[in-house]
């Protein structure tokens, strides 16, 4: 007797997990990502239960000539649609596999491929260690550690992917392997800042660090104050040691519950730091900022589990629209730039500057294929978008923005804060031609669909 060929929908008699159809029964959930403005039509969705579930997906896709988008949250779909519809794609979502372990004996942790770093940083706290997790707790532990990862941690101690000891994935041949540097080298690179190109990734294991608390807050002045404030900030980066990340943002906070009161429906300019100092010495940091005297002021020694709260990104899904870009530098008058330009923006919910360098320097770290920044500054903008209307506003407006600073740009981007197509060139600079070699060799006929492609 020979078995029936598989179709999409016999896929789901070989799986523990669930497949939808357009059309079934809780279809537009399963195909929303976290960001809901996003409207994502693949030929399927998988939502899988376990590594066999992965195997069955992967070999399935293979057989019906279809290709495999993986995505866990969809923080980042903007791109993964942006780059061709998805109609010959399964979407496989990770959301169930969650599992999160931490050995307290080697410092490290294993959290399965839909893990977010809220789950993480809280499973890792009690052991008096902490993952570089980024500034949103429901953010996943996946594609933020693929495409760098870069954390309130960042200038002491580097991109979150210089710290993984190994990936465990499935491979387009349907192989479910673990890689680490010395298993197969230049696949564990690749994987390190090549993003989804390579395979369906179901654990990372990563070292963790013995941090349980930090002087983190932020200082909030009337929007108005910007022109002063944001070229303070500049200089004042200039002074601090690697121990000190810090943000400087131009908020514009929409009159919503979900916001704090003294913020609702007010606009401001905020420096956020987090400071891996003693309080005398973040204390005496601060005093150029606080001598600026902030309407608000929220430092103080912060757990590291309540670190996440420090950016105030939206707890729950939302719909967005906004980009990022690494910057070269910033002198004085791109600093002006950016202070006339966001003021002349209010659609933007925030406009921010994020401070690189320190252990984030190229060739500080021998990681992956990202494995520092080449840049001293990343801008990200980013808007509510309720309706496509409005997310044509907000793009136009991170689009202004953006090339406020164009001379600013660096030669290379960075995957987890673009949200908009990228030329691979730019994206992945010298790593590409490496890229390439090792996505012929493991994933020959495209079978992958990464949201910042290397081909
Ligand atoms: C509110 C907010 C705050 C953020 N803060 C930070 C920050 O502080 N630092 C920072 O570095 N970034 C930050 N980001 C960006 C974030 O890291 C990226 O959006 C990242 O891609 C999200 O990963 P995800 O798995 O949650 O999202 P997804 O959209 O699910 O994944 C993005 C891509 O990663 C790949 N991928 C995901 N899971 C897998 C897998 N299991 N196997 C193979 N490939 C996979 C796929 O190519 C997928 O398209 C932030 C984003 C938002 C919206």
């Amino acid at each position: 007797m020979t078995a029936s060929p598989i179709t999409l929908t016999s896929l789901a008699d070989q799986l523990t997990g669930e497949v939808f159809l357009p059309g079934d029964p809780g279809w537009d959930q399963a195909r929303t990502p976290w960001n809901v403005a996003v409207d994502q039509h693949p030929a399927a969705v998988v939502l899988v239960e376990g590594v066999r579930d992965v195997v069955a997906t992967v070999e399935a896709a293979r057989t019906l000539g279809l290709r495999v988008a993986v995505q866990g949250t969809g923080h980042n779909a903007a791109p993964l649609g942006a780059n061709g519809s998805l109609a010959d794609t399964i979407l496989l979502r990770t959301t169930r596999l969650r599992d999160v372990t931490i050995d307290p004996a080697t410092g490290t942790a294993r959290a399965e491929a839909g893990a977010l770093w809220g789950e993480v940083t809280a499973a890792a706290a009690p052991h008096g260690l902490a993952a570089l997790a980024g500034s949103s707790p429901d953010v996943g532990v996946a594609g933020y550690t693929l495409g760098g990862g870069l954390s309130w941690l960042a200038r002491a101690h580097g991109l979150a992917a210089n710290h993984v000891r190994a990936i465990e994935l499935v491979t387009a041949d349907g192989t479910h392997r673990r890689v680490d540097a010395a298993t197969d080298p230049d696949l564990f690179w690749a994987l390190r800042g090549g993003g989804g190109n390579f395979g369906v990734v179901t654990a990372i294991e990563f070292g963790l660090l013995p941090i349980t608390d930090l002087f983190a807050g932020a200082l909030l002045w009337p929007v108005e104050r910007a022109a002063e404030v944001v070229p303070a900030w500049r200089q004042w980066v200039e002074t601090v040691p690697e121990e000190v990340t810090s943000v400087v943002r131009v908020l514009n906070l929409p009159p919503l519950p979900l916001i704090p009161e003294p913020l609702r429906g007010r606009s401001f300019v905020a420096v956020e730091a987090a400071i891996l100092l003693d309080d005398a010495a973040a204390t005496g940091l601060l005093t150029p900022l606080r001598a600026l005297g902030p309407a608000m002021d929220t430092f103080h020694r912060t757990p590291i589990t309540e670190l996440a709260q420090l950016h105030m990104d939206p707890p729950e899904p939302v719909p967005a629209a906004g980009d990022g870009v690494l910057l070269a530098d910033l002198d004085d008058a791109a600093v002006r730039r950016f202070v006339d330009v966001t003021a002349a923006e209010p659609a933007l919910l925030s406009s921010e500057l994020r401070h690189l360098g320190g252990a984030l320097a190229p060739g500080r770290a021998a990681g992956g294929a990202v494995s520092g920044l080449d840049a001293r500054f990343l801008l990200f903008t980013v808007g509510i978008a309720p309706s496509p209307e409005a997310g044509a506003a907000v793009a136009a407006a991170a689009g202004r923005v953006k090339g406020a600073l164009a001379p600013q740009h660096a030669a290379t981007q960075f995957a987890n804060f673009r949200e908009s197509r990228c030329d691979p060139a730019e994206m992945y600079g010298q790593a590409l031609e490496r890229l390439r070699a090792v996505r012929s060799r493991i994933d020959p006929e495209g079978l992958f669909r990464g949201h910042h492609p290397v081909d």
